[in-house]
């Protein structure tokens, strides 16, 4: 079965629990807290909800945020929406495969894109190059 077709119980089921509150219910990590701030080795961050790579490496930059951020997306991997909650305009990315909720992009970034992914560390996993 496409990881694409899980129920809430199956998707319940297979993630932790901070998982599935940020990929299935958009929730928000606290910031300061993910151990990818700290990730700094060549590599790929793939969905944890159905391993997508989303994120390489090479974009990872430190946004002083509290939150593991880039300045690029891998193709394809992520799709955008409005999102008008908490009294914002901001605009939400998920993942393009399972619809998993990553966190949101902002215009701040660093060139050469000037965009800034702004993600919760609970939604990727990190695979470190072999
Ligand atoms: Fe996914």
């Amino acid at each position: 079965m496409s990881p694409v077709d899980k129920t809430d119980d199956e998707w319940r089921a297979t993630l932790t629990p901070k998982q599935y509150a940020v990929l299935r219910k958009h929730d928000t990590e606290h910031p300061g807290t993910s151990p990818l701030l700290h990730e700094h080795r060549p590599g790929v961050f793939v969905c944890a909800g159905c391993g997508q790579e989303l994120f390489s490496s090479d974009a990872k930059y430190e946004s002083g945020s509290g939150w593991p951020s880039f300045y690029a997306a891998s193709d394809h991997a992520v799709g955008t929406a409005e999102d008008s909650t908490l009294g914002m305009r901001r605009v939400e990315i998920h993942c393009s495969q399972c619809g998993g909720h990553l966190g949101h992009v902002f215009p701040d970034g660093p060139q050469p894109t000037g965009e800034r992914y702004c993600t919760n560390g609970a939604s990727l996993v990190f695979k470190p190059e072999e």
